[in-house]
């Protein structure tokens, strides 16, 4: 049979490729797809003859070297009507048949081309269609022709209406190598992927170009602002596997990271846990699957289990990863006896119970890597442990061949792991997975299976972290001798990875793999180092420890980076526990959390006696070296220091509540100058006393442990309400002592009205005619002025009448509804809060603002809280002072019954009286830190930080304490001299309202004299 090679002008073929091929990198394209096919045809032992079909007159040339003949035609002459003359030709000189092929067609064989035309002496009239079934391939025609041959756009349509109209029978022939299109980058990236994984047998001029490919425009995608990539289509994503420009494509990975990761690269402190070696898969490359007779026993016991946990608890660690086997009771004996000795059905239900021992033992939180999992699987695994994890490591079936990285392993049937994600998506598991390179994969099928990942985590969101891992040759394995990747092909798949899932996904590369590369795989694009441990080994990578974490720290840290230990849950399903975590793991998860969604780093708790973190704190905020500071925080600083505050939103205090590191030490400064500069060296006090007349409160605050019903006597500190004699006795008893000030503010006593707190300020101005009365919440204000039947401002004028001077910020909480629903779901609102405020300024009765945060609440409530606060300062002008209030967790019932965080971290601690000092400056002066929180050592970090004030001496603090504060009742004012004076600075006693005493309260002995009413 004869064949008929139609080729347009070399200079014209292959448009559709303009955007990534220069005409002279088409041009070649096209030429060697050409000679490839020639060359099949040549081998063809049917083929009577080939006629090549051109106006290029260079093909001809090259026909003459494949022993092909060529025809010309003029260019105002289609190309189908060309191939129409050749064909009329054909029949002239006696030819029944011919078949037309393309000149791109890089799998057609000759072995093909044979049986092509064996089948045509059956059936004379084939079609072989095109990918998308649009165009016509390859066309077996009957002489003369008995429908036209038409090139161009629905091609196969046309072709095969014509066929059928004419009363043919053809027969459609859907061959994929033979309907391989080579229209885009995606094709040009497949169709090297195939030859590469051939090993450029076929098709080798065609296989000589791509290797040698370089595209004009590699990443033709949407962009944003700054001109970064954010998010590839799959076409555009599967060309990226032609690219081999990686420095571009590690530049576009870190720009992309950085917009939503900052300066932080995390990792996960845990244990590893093996808890069987035994697995029924043989991959090629593992030493971690052995045979029952290499161990002492199949499955690690509950005790030898709890005794890693618990040693990695010591060290900090907070997860422990289950890394095991798949199912070797489907292959082994030994296992499956050993689970029932244990009393098991299966080994995914021990790891269920031994996940459980571990997290009921030490609170680590479960990361469970038990393989391909049914739903009901899942299901079981997923109420003791909070994340789970499955590495994809590749989809390409072609592993799975005999000779391949995982013939033999049923596991590893890229669908069934697929199904695996999927599931665990559907069932809302915070999931981990990954891909693992050098195992034979091309860099197409890599990133095939990225872009599977990325269609299950569009589908479900659950994907929280990719892992690139670099496939290690070891000794004893089949792929021993096999070569490794080397750094630049894993920065490639790292960048390539960032740029497919975009900013926000975590992209991690194991730092134990490639020792020496820790900066350069940050500047790949990865955020996230996995799991670390300063324990246990890689079980899966003996040979390869852990970097110290201390290391790993210095080496982010001279990448601009902040190393900072995260939960195996990532912050953001974190947030969403509701969705995200089985109701069983979220106190666990709370525990262990910041109010971002990080690990706590240190064992400091609001009120607690543990000792304050000083030295981080004090390496972080006065150490200049080390990384940069964050441009937008740099930025954002210098704004907020020349008195910007008002123009500083949510988002931009969200920032700075995020600062780590350096940043974190940037934001401190910036707060002790603007102190220093507003302030100088004085730090006040005020001589005072808490008088807090009740504990019996009918309102059901979550966070509050101060409170009783009247029949609560068993918890801790029982049910009293103090009369009036004893509020006047601890007044007088005060004023004795040199104290301007009595605080008061108590529970809401279901029999309180509006009259008591007019009684209690009657008492206090008789007992003491000259004392500052600070009291009365906005809680007890409105519930006052509600139980009168007066207005807010008729009663607070009352009160004013009869003595009271000041009123205390508190049961401001968080100034934020959607927490306060949660948190103090039948207290005043935030807008009732405000309101009482707002009408005491009207009446010239200064208020202090407090915050009371840590809980359940996050950065950008802090931040809404902050702006509420300035704005009705601007308007009112009435705060004295902002009074950061850590919540103090120990007692305080949503603790306890594990709905809430311990409190907020050391750094939040210390970052909310510098962020206030920022942001509510110059509208608010004074930045005060509370001793009975914070301690003595965090309050002096504080005062580094940008607080002035050191509040009350108190004499009877109790509502922390019945929080579990364990800072005392009292700090005497020799011992807050003393706190002052070792940060250098100078105490400066003060009344109420940042006036001076009068001498009459300078008697030190009275102000240290012990109490002798009142003392709980
Ligand atoms: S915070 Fe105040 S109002 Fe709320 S329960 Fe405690 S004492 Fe009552």
């Amino acid at each position: 049979m004869w064949i008929i090679l139609p080729v347009k002008d070399l200079r014209r073929s292959k448009t559709r490729l303009a955007r990534w091929l220069s005409p002279r990198q088409r041009s070649d394209l096209m030429r060697a797809m050409v000679e490839d096919v020639l060359e099949e045809l040549a081998r063809a032992s049917k083929v009577s003859g080939v006629l090549v079909v051109s106006t290029d007159r260079s093909l001809h040339k090259i026909a003459d070297q494949y022993g092909a003949r060529s025809t010309a035609f003029d260019d105002d002459r289609s190309l189908n009507q060309a191939v129409g003359a050749a064909c009329e030709q054909l029949a002239r000189q006696g030819q029944t048949s011919c078949m037309i092929v393309h000149g791109d067609m890089p799998f057609l064989s000759g072995e093909r081309i044979d049986r092509l035309i064996a089948q045509a002496s059956r059936n004379q009239t084939i079609l072989v269609p095109c990918k998308d079934r649009q165009g016509t391939n390859l066309l077996v025609l009957t002489l003369p022709a008995k429908f036209p041959f038409q090139y161009g756009r629905d091609s196969f349509r046309r072709h095969l209406q014509a066929a059928r109209a004419a009363g043919l029978d053809p027969q459609i022939e859907a061959d994929p190598d033979l309907a391989l299109d080579v229209n885009g980058p995606a094709c040009l990236a497949e169709l090297r992927s195939r030859l590469t994984a051939g090993n450029g047998q076929q098709c080798a001029r065609t296989f000589g170009f791509l290797q040698g490919l370089s595209l004009l425009q590699p990443h033709p995608h949407s962009r944003d602002r700054t001109g970064t990539p954010r998010s590839l289509g799959d076409e555009d994503a599967l060309a990226l596997s032609l690219e081999t420009d990686t420095s571009t494509l590690m530049r576009r990975a870190a720009q992309i990271r950085d917009t939503h990761h900052g300066n932080l690269i995390s990792y996960s402190r845990k244990v590893f846990i093996p808890l069987t070696r035994l697995c029924r898969d043989v991959c090629h490359y593992c030493t971690f699957a052995t045979r029952p007779s290499n161990l002492k026993s199949p499955y690690l016991s509950v005790d030898e289990v709890l005794e890693i946990a618990r040693a990695g608890s010591r060290q900090g660690c907070k997860e422990a990863l289950f890394t095991l086997g798949e199912k070797p009771e489907l292959r082994y004996r030994d296992a499956r006896e050993a689970l029932e000795a244990m009393g098991f059905g299966s080994t995914l239900k021990y790891v269920a119970h031994a996940a459980k021992a571990v997290h009921d033992d030490t609170g680590l939180l479960p990361h469970i890597n038990a393989g391909c999992m049914t739903p009901d699987e899942i299901k079981m695994l997923r109420p003791v442990s909070a994340s789970m994890g499955l590495m994809l490591e590749s989809s390409s079936h072609r592993l799975c061949e005999k000779g391949m990285a995982h013939h033999g392993s049923p596991d590893k049937d890229p669908q069934k792991r697929l199904e695996t994600i999927a599931s665990a998506g559907e069932l809302r598991v915070p999931f981990t997975s990954g891909i693992l390179i050098g195992i034979g994969e091309t860099r197409y099928e890599r990133v095939e299976a990225l872009l599977a990942l990325r269609r299950l985590h569009r589908a479900h969101g659950h994907l929280q972290e990719i892992i690139i891992q670099n496939f290690r040759a070891k000794p004893g394995t089949k792929l021993a001798g096999a070569d490794e990747p080397d750094l630049a092909d894993l920065q490639w798949t790292i960048a390539v990875a960032r740029l497919i899932f975009g900013p926000e996904m975590s992209i991690q590369a194991p730092p134990n793999l490639s020792p020496r590369a820790v900066p350069a795989l940050i500047g790949a694009g990865i955020n996230d180092w996995g799991g670390v441990s300063p324990v246990t080994p890689d079980f899966v990578n003996p040979e390869a420890p852990w970097p110290p974490i201390q290391q790993l720290s210095q080496q982010a840290a001279e990448a601009g980076k902040y190393l900072q230990q995260r939960l195996t849950v990532y912050p953001a399903y974190m947030r969403r526990h509701d969705q995200w975590i089985d109701p069983n793991m979220r106190a666990g998860i709370f525990r262990l959390a910041d109010a971002e969604g990080y690990a706590r780093q240190q064992d400091w708790y609001p009120g607690l006696s543990g000792a304050f973190p000083r030295a981080t704190f004090e390496h972080a905020a006065k150490t200049r070296t080390g990384p940069p500071v964050s441009k937008s925080i740099r930025e954002l600083l210098a704004r907020l220091e020349a008195g910007g505050g008002g123009e500083i939103g949510e988002t931009e205090i969200v920032e700075l509540f995020r600062a780590r590191g350096a940043d974190f030490g940037a934001v401190c400064r910036a707060a002790d100058r603007l102190r220093d500069r507003i302030k100088g060296g004085r730090v006040t006090y005020v001589v005072n006393r808490n008088i807090n007349y009740t504990n019996i409160c009918y309102f059901k605050c979550q966070f509050c442990a101060f409170s009783k019903g009247k029949r609560n006597e068993g918890l801790r500190g029982s049910p009293y309400n103090l009369s009036l004699d004893e509020i006047g006795l601890r007044t007088h008893e005060a004023w004795l002592r040199g104290a301007t000030e009595v605080c008061l503010q108590g529970g809401i006593h279901p029999d309180f009205t509006g009259q008591t707190y007019v009684d209690i300020c009657q008492a206090v101005r008789t007992a003491a005619p000259d004392i500052h009365i600070h009291a009365f919440s906005p809680l007890e204000v409105w519930q006052g002025a509600k139980t009168s039947g007066l207005s807010l401002e008729r009663y607070l004028g009352r009160l004013k009448d009869v003595g009271l001077n000041t009123l205390p910020g508190t049961a401001a909480e968080i100034l934020d509804d959607e927490v306060r629903a949660s948190l103090c779901p039948d207290k005043i609102n935030t807008d009732q809060w405000l309101e009482v405020m707002g009408t005491a300024h009207g009446l010239g009765l200064k208020t202090t603002a407090t915050i009371m945060f840590g809980h359940i609440d996050r950065y950008h409530h802090w931040a809404r809280h902050l702006l509420r606060i300035r704005h009705l300062q601007e308007n009112t002008g009435g705060f004295t002072e902002f009074v950061p209030l850590p919540f103090v967790a120990q007692e305080a019932p949503m603790f306890l019954k594990g709905k809430s965080r311990r409190g907020p971290t050391s750094r939040e601690a210390v970052l909310m009286h510098a962020i206030a000092r920022l942001v509510l400056h110059p509208l608010i002066s004074n930045i005060q830190v509370s001793w009975v929180k914070m301690g003595p050592e965090g309050a002096s970090a504080c005062l580094q930080a940008g607080a002035n004030d050191l509040g009350g001496t108190l004499m009877n603090e109790s509502i922390t304490r019945a929080a579990g504060g364990a800072h005392g009742q009292q700090l005497s004012a020799h011992e807050m001299d003393n706190l002052i004076r070792q940060i250098g600075r100078q105490p400066v006693q003060r009344t109420t309202l940042y006036g001076i005493p009068s001498p009459r309260n300078g008697d030190q002995r009275a102000l240290d004299a012990p109490l002798s009413v009142g003392a709980i």
